[in-house]
């Protein structure tokens, strides 16, 4: 079995500064009082256009953002691959909604699926749909609600481009992977990417759905997917995750008065998150698997399941992930013993990228045992590295 805990392995790739770096990081964003902070400063200094690049680049971007650009991104990816650690280039751009930030996102994705082209350390490409259509929008297609005729245009537009990014891929032979996001989006998003599959993944997975399995209905919706995919014959691409919203989610159900859709308890959604594996695993004629989560004990359930029945742990179908900058205990130490990883690797300008680091400060203020365990890792990797260089000098 796997051991996660070998910092050794783990953090083979830091020097010693960026370790502490990542310490004194991780310690000041587990204070939430830090975080809130933070989130004011960046707002106000977003709003009276104080240039905030020379705080956070050194520190809590250089953590977790791999560069502004594809290119500044490629010293990254040829360092990854040097302990088998392949990349997933995210253009995390966020907050602007108008046509001009939908058609500039929409080329920079197009231009991550050339970029992905025939390179060995790239394993997929990925996209968010809300960065392609208004929430309003999206939200009101979802519900099935009637679009006047300005509305159609743009949603038949939307997925006009949704379709240019599977049509692309597919041309390149890159996988897409489409990422899941709130509730009130996911059907419309869900309907149009089993389309997507249905059209793209007659050889293999090339599109790939995500699904949050911190809702409870998402076991049924995988069976149905299956059933699908022998019915049309095609291969589902899998990513799962537990989801990044609850909190919202509830309050938002609980505010429209609709029944909470996440699971009533953590164990159930870890449950449900394990099942889904489980289930994939045992049907992987129909079915490629992307399992994005830092949860020790999920990655150990994929790594007996491989175990189990036979497979390679290199078997392309199944790939392993993690967030850039979090949780390289399982990244490195996975990818040490030859099973796929790939790290998901958000780029773009600082100023762009704020909310993303923001969500990232609040979801490792916010884990219980997130910031405790990458400290506690970091800590232990610091404590045998100055044991060994005594060791070495006595
Ligand atoms: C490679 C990668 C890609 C990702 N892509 C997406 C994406 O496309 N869409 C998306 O939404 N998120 C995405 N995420 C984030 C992901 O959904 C989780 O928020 C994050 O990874 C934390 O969950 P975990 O499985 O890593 O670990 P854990 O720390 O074990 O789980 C935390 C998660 O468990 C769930 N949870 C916590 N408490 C409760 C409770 N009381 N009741 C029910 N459930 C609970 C929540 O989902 C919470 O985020 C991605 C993560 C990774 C690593």
């Amino acid at each position: 079995m796997i051991d996660f805990k070998n910092t050794q392995i783990a953090f083979e790739a830091k020097s010693n500064a960026d370790l502490h770096r990542a310490k004194f990081l991780f310690n000041t964003i587990s204070h939430p009082w830090i975080v809130k902070l933070g989130k004011v400063f960046v707002y106000v200094t977003t709003k009276i256009r104080f240039p905030v690049g020379w705080l956070l680049k050194p520190t809590i971007y250089k953590q977790f953002v791999g560069g502004e650009t594809l290119k500044k991104c490629t010293p990254l990816a040829q360092q990854l691959m040097k302990y088998n650690i392949c990349s997933i280039f995210d253009y995390s751009a966020e907050g602007g909604g108008s046509a001009k930030d939908i058609q500039q996102t929409f080329d920079e994705f197009i231009c991550s699926i050339g970029y992905a082209k025939n390179n060995k350390n790239v394993a997929y490409t990925v996209f968010k749909p809300t960065a392609l259509v208004s929430d309003e929008l999206l939200k009101k297609a979802s519900a099935k609600a009637e679009l006047n005729e300005e509305e159609q245009k743009q949603y038949d537009e939307y997925q006009q481009r949704f379709e240019k990014l599977c049509q692309r891929a597919y041309d390149n032979d890159v996988r897409i992977l489409v990422d899941a996001e709130d509730y009130c989006f996911q059907d419309a998003i869900d309907e149009f990417t089993e389309e997507m599959m249905r059209k793209f993944n007659k050889k293999r997975a090339i599109v790939f759905t995500t699904l949050q399995m911190y809702r409870h209905d998402r076991l049924a919706y995988l069976e149905k997917l299956y059933n699908d995919a022998v019915e049309n014959n095609y291969t589902v691409g899998m990513k799962f995750v537990r989801g990044a919203y609850m909190e919202k989610e509830r309050e938002r159900a609980n505010q429209l008065g609709y029944p909470d859709p996440i699971c009533p308890t953590k164990q159930a959604t870890d449950e449900n998150y394990n099942n889904g594996l489980r289930y994939v695993i045992e049907h992987l004629d129909k079915f490629e698997v992307f399992s994005g989560t830092h949860n020790e004990e999920s990655n150990t359930v994929l790594v007996e399941l491989i175990e189990k029945y036979n497979l390679d742990p290199n078997d392309n179908r199944i790939f392993f992930s993690q967030l850039y900058g979090m949780s390289d205990n399982l990244s490195y130490n996975l990818a040490h013993e030859s099973y796929n990883v790939a790290k998901y690797i958000p780029y773009a300008p600082v100023k762009k990228v704020l909310p993303y680091l923001i969500r990232r400060a609040e979801e490792n203020t916010a884990i219980a045992g997130q910031t405790t365990r990458e400290l506690e890792l970091i800590r232990t990797e610091i404590r045998r590295r100055k044991a060994e260089k005594k060791n070495s000098k006595n």
